[in-house]
């Protein structure tokens, strides 16, 4: 039998459809399998990739695991300055008052500032709030845990108000 151009395209699209030699044999008749792998062969045919083994990228070699990091020095975390200590009183509670006990209105407050037995002597003065105090100066003697401390000013306020 010889290849015509009929069979010999059979063959082509029959071998690019993945077939295996002797299929292409068996489909074509009276040749056989050795015969389609030698004409597959002389018509340049044979470096069809094989269908059983799908197209896949080149194997590529995992990459070589990073040499790890040099450890980075821990960044000290600056020291946190020690908390100072509340002062007992703002400070605009110390300062000098505004009144004496000659200017001091009805409805200013009556704060005690400084000693009594000297000229520096003054009181708040400030606009008083509800009570016989300026609002800043009620919070400080109706605070419960700072009574015990300020209680010399405040005993020394009480007696100062029966004379005001
Ligand atoms: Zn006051």
């Amino acid at each position: 039998m010889s290849w015509t151009d009929d069979r010999v395209e059979t063959l082509k699209k029959l071998w690019l459809d993945g077939l295996s030699a002797s299929q292409i044999a068996k489909q074509l008749g009276g040749v056989t399998r050795n015969a389609v792998i030698g004409k597959v062969h002389r018509l340049g045919l044979s470096g069809r990739a094989a269908p059983s083994q799908p197209q896949r990228p080149a194997f590529r070699a995992p990459r070589p695991p990073r040499p790890a990091a040099p450890p980075q020095p821990r960044r000290i975390e600056a020291a946190q300055p020690a908390a100072q200590p509340l002062p007992a009183l703002p400070a605009i509670l110390e300062a000098p008052g505004t009144a004496t006990v000659l200017t001091l209105g009805a409805h200013m407050c009556k704060w005690p500032i400084g000693d009594p037995s000297t000229d520096s002597f003054t009181f708040c003065g400030r606009r008083q709030g509800d009570g016989p105090y300026c609002n800043e100066h009620a919070r400080v003697a109706y605070q419960p845990q700072q009574k015990k401390a300020r209680s010399g000013a405040t005993d020394l306020a009480r007696s100062l108000r029966r004379y005001i």
